[in-house]
């Protein structure tokens, strides 16, 4: 290795994911002078595991969706570390707000109405240039009126799909699906297994470990990261414009520090609230569309533990389904916000907890109250919606994923803006150079006798919205975290044979 690689000085901002595989994949391609500079008292960004009830929970990231072609399994696997979760999010049960609970052929073919647009969806929405809410609107009241579907009240389908809307939402982290994009809904693609394996009593900060080299105990432990992390200090200034092609950050505790390369691995709520301020000079205009045409979402979670189950034994979990004249009860009052928690769910290895989830404005309204009223107004959907009596729970926590600056939200979708600007990822994941001589180094010396122009990657971006296909998840940011590591090891030609893909470049 020559010295001039060695000596690179190559800061990451932020140590979610993406940022710390990036460092971890920097290291090993022996860059040695990597530093992460990380706003928050800790690791992991939006996996967040804290304990909780019989050992942790996940307030962030829970599950590793898919098998094939995600890095996470692959690196989770070998260690047995993930366990399929079943079909919690299947076998749920429909309760109405009359206490009334969805009788299984009723709920069931309600489900399969659903779940039948889940295939045909792929195939009929590249065609599509409305937006995902008026596809399934359009999709499960022309199922509905098909002879077969005769005999289904269309009051109960019509709070089934109400309710099956919201879940959809958090899994886009749209407000509406009307905001999200039927053609750009395809970008995502699911890889092929079990999409809900869990991390069993371990929580997803059993990847940080994994990608850091670091054990369980002590819980600080920074494996191969050690002294690197920069912890309470956030990047208020990015300064790209310097004559000597390097990058100078100014730090909230006041330090100025220069860089030869910046990789931005921030969230993309981050970068909307941001990037007028943060980006000296501002970013270019095809970035800027980038960051502001891309959406970004919130959904957040709410974690009940009770002294023990009431619920029944084979309830993996239950829906909410509103009567239009109950809703009315809580509308325009202090419970409004109610509306969008649609559903709990068993927690697996955690027998006595049940999680539940809620979207949109109400979710980010949620994030506003204080704990003890966020817990009673879910007491009270529980009151009203189920007939047994209630314990009083002895812990309770929910997260707050859009109030903190250092997130501004869940994850990141395809809205009808994106399409309207026809911008996306791989615009966010461009880096931004400058022109320099290209830098030696034993392998491309073999090839160059002189140096010559090129275009130095100064800005580098990662993070989750910066995958192509696998955005919003934790498989997606730790790919581009490794994605721009390998951009950096190509640029001083120590990648060896692994390629970024040509769409990154
Ligand atoms: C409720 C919820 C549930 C989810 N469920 C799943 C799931 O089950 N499976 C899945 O695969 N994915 C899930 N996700 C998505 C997944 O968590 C994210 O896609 C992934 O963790 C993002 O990682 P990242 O490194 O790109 O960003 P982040 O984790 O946001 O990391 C960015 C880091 O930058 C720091 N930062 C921000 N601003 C600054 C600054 N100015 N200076 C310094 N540091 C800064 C932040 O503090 C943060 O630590 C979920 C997310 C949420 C919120």
């Amino acid at each position: 290795m020559n010295e001039t690689q060695l000596e690179q000085k190559i800061v990451v901002i932020g140590a979610g994911a993406s940022g710390i595989a990036c460092a971890t994949k920097l290291l090993e391609y022996g860059f040695q002078n990597v530093l992460v500079v990380e706003a928050e008292p800790r690791l992991g960004g939006r996996i967040h595991t804290i304990p909780f009830g019989e050992n942790v929970i996940d307030l962030g990231a829970q599950w590793c969706h898919g098998e094939q072609d995600n890095i996470v399994h692959e690196l989770a696997s070998k260690h047995n570390l993930l366990e399929s979760t079943g079909p919690v999010y299947e076998n749920y049960q429909c309760v109405r707000s009359n206490r009334e609970v969805l009788p299984d052929n009723v709920a069931n073919r309600l489900k399969a109405i659903v779940g039948d647009s889940l295939v045909t969806r792929q195939l009929e929405l590249r065609h599509c240039s409305g937006s995902l809410g008026s596809y399934l609107s359009n999709k499960f009241y022309e199922m509905l009126r098909k002879p077969e579907n005769a005999d289904i009240d269309e009051v109960i389908a019509a709070e089934f799909f109400d309710n099956y809307q919201k879940f959809e939402n958090s899994v886009e982290a749209s407000d509406t699906l009307e905001q999200v994009s039927g053609r750009g809904y395809l970008e995502y693609w699911e890889c092929e297994g079990d999409i809900l394996l869990n991390w069993k009593d371990k929580g997803y900060v059993e990847l940080l470990r994994l990608l850091m080299h670091s054990r369980e105990q002590p819980a600080e432990e920074l494996g191969s990261l050690e002294q690197r992390v920069l912890f309470n200090t956030s990047v208020q200034k990015i300064n790209w414009n310097r004559n000597d092609a390097r990058v100078e950050l100014q730090l909230s505790n006041g330090d100025s520090c220069v860089a030869d390369h910046v990789i931005v691995t921030v969230s993309l709520g981050v970068l909307k609230a941001s990037h007028l301020q943060l980006f000296e000079p501002k970013l270019p205009v095809a970035k800027q569309r980038a960051v502001e045409g891309l959406a970004f979402g919130t959904v957040n979670k709410i974690f009940i533990e009770f002294p023990a189950a009431f619920w029944p034994e084979d309830w993996t979990g239950f829906t909410l389904l509103w009567r239009q004249q109950d809703l009315a009860d809580i509308r325009n009052t202090e419970r409004a916000w109610l509306e969008d928690v649609f559903g709990f769910y068993r927690v697996s290895y955690q027998p006595r907890i049940l999680a539940g989830w809620i979207i949109s404005a109400n979710g980010r309204h949620m994030e506003s109250l204080a704990k003890e009223e966020v817990l009673a107004g879910c007491l009270y959907l529980f009151r009203r919606f189920l007939h047994w009596h209630i314990p009083e729970p002895v812990n309770f926590c929910s997260s707050a994923w859009h109030t903190n600056a250092n997130f501004r939200g869940s994850y990141s979708f395809r809205s009808m803006d994106t399409e309207r600007v026809g911008t996306g990822a791989s615009e966010l994941a461009a880096p931004l150079t400058v022109v320099t001589m290209t830098p030696s180094s034993p392998a491309r010396q073999k090839f160059m006798k002189q140096q010559s122009r090129c275009d130095k990657p100064i800005v580098l971006f990662a993070g989750e919205a910066s995958s192509e296909h696998y955005y919003s998840t934790v498989h997606g940011a730790v790919e581009a975290g490794w994605r721009e590591a390998q951009r950096l090891a190509e640029f001083y030609g120590l990648a060896g044979t692994q390629s970024v893909a040509k769409s990154q470049l």
